[in-house]
């Protein structure tokens, strides 16, 4: 069926009626069909190019937010369309009792990238949660012995690892896990870059030590200098795992291909960017020993690792390695960095590349996200006083420094709703 037929088709499904539709009317339909976990979103987006995407009403928007730190490639690079059609055009699914060339490639590409040692593998899922998922599992069977068990697993406080059972319960943030309690147990939380309370914390009934090395969802935090290197030291003489979780760091985006990179960790997971807007997560387990701690059985997933997916993410990581963009992004950021800096608004500047966090005056940052929308902005609030932005890796310094310009004027407006939503009423 030509490509115009099967597009009349699907539109005869229902499409084509709402394509008519203006954004406002979409999102009620939205509001009655859709689970209402995410709220009401802002906008429908219609189409992307580059940096740029397009609302239901043909409003422009230069996306600063990139799918949260997904699309790295931009939206619709013409590459990783090519690639994915015709992976899809020749074999897009086999499930995991059949191997594919795709993943054999992929699992090689990232062991290398990421410096493993020989004897490690990768696992592949479909998100950050289940790659989060996979790690929980395996930390788990570090188990210890009968007379010496290992039970316990520790977490950074402020840290988000994702929503399923056992990957939520390692996320921090109360208003998350409570309402699903009880959940798998045994996970502590401890003072993110704190090394004393880092030792005091493990020894030899520990699994493992699970660590975002910028912690994303709170607020694009680094860790000090150092910290990671001690999380490294102290797990491997305690005996337990260290787990990077890399799922918002990872694949360039903070112009390297792993922010650990220097630190072999035991595990780490992958996902948002991976696959360049197509649903792909991963574990690499490092080492002979620690690959061995999940056997035949374990563990799986029927999507996971499919040679769509697959395809995916090699033509993602091919694109940043041969248009040189983790030199751009360490460039763009560092540059992007310091323009903000410049601004009398910007309170500080946090992140590495092209993951930045914008510090801002407390309860503006909700409201900078709003006027940003009206300016034709997409960015993101990671809490009251936190603006992020995860471009497009391709993003170009012209289309940053429009926002840079932007700035004041969407921090005043932020300001002057904020004062109309304070200053109580006249009655
Ligand atoms: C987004 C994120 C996750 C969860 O990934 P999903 O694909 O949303 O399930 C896990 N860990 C970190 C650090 C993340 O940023």
């Amino acid at each position: 069926m030509p490509v115009g037929a099967a597009a009349a088709a699907l539109a005869g499904d229902g499409l084509a009626a709402l394509s008519a539709l203006r954004g406002e009317e979409l999102l009620r339909r939205y509001d009655r069909s859709l689970l209402g976990v995410f709220g009401t979103p802002q906008r429908v987006l219609v189409r992307g190019s580059g940096a740029t995407v397009w609302d239901a009403d043909g409003k422009a928007y230069l996306d600063l937010l990139g799918g949260i730190a997904v699309n790295a490639l931009g939206h619709a690079h013409p590459f990783l369309t090519s690639v994915v059609s015709s992976q899809l055009a020749t074999l897009g699914h086999v499930s995991n009792f059949f191997a594919s060339p795709t993943q054999i490639a992929l699992a090689e590409r990232l062991l290398t990238l990421a410096n493993a040692p020989e004897g490690s593998h990768a696992f592949f899922a479909n998100s950050g949660t289940e790659a989060n998922e996979a790690a929980f599992k395996l930390a788990r069977r570090n188990r210890g012995t009968a007379e010496a068990p290992r039970t316990r697993i520790i977490a950074l406080e402020h840290s988000f690892h994702g929503r399923t059972a056992g990957a939520l319960s390692m996320t921090w943030k109360p208003a998350y896990r409570e309402p699903f309690e009880p959940l798998p147990g045994g996970v502590e939380w401890i003072p993110a870059g704190d090394v004393e309370a880092l030792r005091a914390a493990v020894d030899e009934t520990v699994q493992a030590v699970i660590v975002e090395p910028i912690q994303g969802e709170a607020g694009v935090l680094p860790l000090p200098e150092g910290y990671l290197q001690a999380v490294r030291d102290v797990t491997r003489e305690a005996g337990a795992l260290m787990i990077v979780d890399e799922v918002q760091t990872g694949i360039g985006r903070t112009g390297a291909w792993f922010a650990s990179a220097g630190v072999i960790p035991d595990a780490m997971t992958l996902a948002k960017g991976l696959g360049g807007g197509v649903p792909i997560g991963a574990m690499l387990t490092f080492g002979p020993e620690v690959s061995a701690l999940l056997s035949a059985g374990q563990h799986g997933t029927t999507f996971g690792g499919n040679p769509m997916a697959t395809a995916a993410a090699l033509a993602t990581l091919h694109v940043i390695e041969h248009e040189g963009l983790l030199a751009h992004v360490r460039e763009t950021g560092a540059w992007l960095a310091e323009e903000l800096l410049t601004l009398d608004e910007v309170e500080g500047v946090h992140g590495r590349g092209l993951l930045v966090g914008i510090k801002v005056r407390e309860g503006l940052a909700p409201l900078i996200v709003q006027a940003g929308l009206e300016a034709g902005f997409i960015v993101n609030a990671t809490g009251p006083d936190t603006v992020r932005l995860a471009p497009p890796l391709i993003v170009t310094r012209e289309q940053l420094s429009t926002f840079v310009q932007a700035f004041p004027a969407l921090v005043a407006s932020a300001t002057a709703t904020l004062a109309a939503q304070t200053t109580p009423k006249e009655s």
